[in-house]
């Protein structure tokens, strides 16, 4: 056993005989340090008495008095800062329901454990466990003001990665998603979560986005002239489109680089509801007349929704990667890709699948006839300088059958 099994590891189950089975398991596995409670009001006790020093919690979501759900919600509170493993008899709905409720609260979920518990998948979902490694969300726990974003624009310290957008049937590269990153003096690469809310809310949005555009059509120019035509994808917000004159703007920025504005892709996220539909219909309406594509990002969730796409007249639908990764595995996420997939080709639109993870991602959507697919299994987002490099090690891995 390596550096895991020094891991801490606190069991919560109702029932003393489960209790037994689960502490010699981990015996078994070579975990010595571990405490076990059958009341989550005494676990919780312990817990804040010895400081949290937890690595692990194995806990059970049927419990009389405090069940796990409540128990998790004591353990926010409490501020736990170690990794969760469901176990219980409930069935894969219910658990997955569970584990996404621990990610919800920024816990790392390791997974769920079907009660009988086997110890072979009780030590595959341990070593999950990184030590210190807590989730994006929670490393990052630095906020930004909007001076802070302000000034990052002002000073130029925002830089556009590009994520490669491929042909499913054929691996050919297609075009690029535009994804901007924050090179912050201080705290190194920042990402977008972290920063375009606030710009959003203070009203730096616009300035933003021209900077990104800006940069992205320069890009798009000099990858045109290495005889690479991609179309390239920009995220623009909704809040972009409450601005009249953007279509004017960006028809100006493209034609000054010569770039055919048909190579341009707007993605549009919806994450709040649109204050003012006129001027967003006005706005949109007018970029397709300028021939800019529109794409629907993260469909399927938020606002990116049935509604917006009959109203919208859209060229392109992002499946969002909640229902791609891992629909090989899951019944739900199958049928709402597929429905996605299905609308899409009703609709005579580009579909693209976003958060392709591994082989069997790809081999899924293959199956399916999806048009183009996007995810770390191709390529991660990368300074457009590197995108040459990325190129020959995909055409390699396309001739080989991936
Ligand atoms: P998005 O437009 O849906 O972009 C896709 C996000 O998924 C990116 O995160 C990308 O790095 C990530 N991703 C790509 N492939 C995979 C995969 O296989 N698995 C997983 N788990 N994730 C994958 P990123 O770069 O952190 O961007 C987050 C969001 O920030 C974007 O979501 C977009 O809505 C927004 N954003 C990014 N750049 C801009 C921008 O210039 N303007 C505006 N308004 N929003 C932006
Ligand atoms: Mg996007
Ligand atoms: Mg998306």
């Amino acid at each position: 056993m390596t550096g895991t099994a020094r891991l801490r590891i606190l069991i919560l189950d109702d029932e003393p005989v489960m209790l037994a089975v689960l502490e010699r398991m981990l015996a078994n596995l070579g975990f010595e340090d571990v405490v076990a409670f059958e009341r989550g009001a005494s676990a919780l006790e312990w817990l804040r008495s010895s400081g949290g020093a937890v690595d692990l919690v194995l806990l059970d979501l049927n419990m009389p008095e405090m069940d796990g759900v409540e128990f998790l919600r004591r353990l926010v509170e409490i501020r736990y800062e170690g990794g969760v493993i469901l176990a219980s008899g409930e069935d894969e709905t219910i658990q997955q329901a569970a584990v996404n409720l621990v990610r919800a609260h920024r816990i790392v979920a390791l997974g769920h454990l079907h009660k009988p518990v086997q110890p072979d998948a009780l030590a595959a979902l341990i070593g999950r466990w990184q030590p210190g490694v807590a989730p994006d969300s929670r490393r990052a726990t630095r906020s930004y003001s909007a001076e802070d974003v302000e000034r990052a624009i002002g000073n130029r310290e925002l830089v556009n990665h590009y994520q490669p957008k491929v042909s499913v049937a054929t691996g050919a590269l297609v075009g690029v998603e535009t994804l901007v990153r924050w090179l912050h003096p201080g705290d190194g690469l920042v990402f977008p979560d972290r920063f375009i809310g606030v710009a959003e809310e203070h009203g730096h949005i616009d300035a933003l986005t021209e900077v990104v555009i800006g940069q992205a059509i320069d890009q798009a120019r000099a990858w045109r002239q290495s005889g690479l035509p991609l179309q390239v994808s920009v995220n623009v917000s909704m809040e972009n489109l409450m601005t009249l004159v953007f279509p004017d703007r960006l028809e100006r920025l493209a034609a000054g680089a010569n770039v055919p504005a048909s190579d341009l892709i707007l993605e549009v996220t919806e994450s709040r509801l649109m204050s003012n539909i006129v001027t967003a219909l006005d706005v949109l309406t007018r970029l397709r007349l300028k021939r800019f594509r529109l794409s629907i990002d993260d469909f399927g969730t938020g606002h990116s929704s049935l509604a917006q796409l009959r109203d919208i007249p859209f060229d392109e639908l992002k499946v969002d990667r909640g229902f791609v990764h891992g629909a090989v595995n899951s019944e739900k996420k199958r049928a709402i890709c597929e429905a996605s997939l299905s609308l899409a080709r009703q609709l005579g639109i580009q579909v693209v699948a976003e958060g392709v993870e591994n082989a069997e991602d790809w081999r899924y959507l293959r199956e399916h006839g999806c048009d183009l697919a996007q995810g770390y299994f191709i390529g991660r987002p990368m300074p457009g300088s590197d995108l040459p490099r990325w190129l020959k090690t995909w055409d390699a891995r396309v001739a080989r059958g991936l």
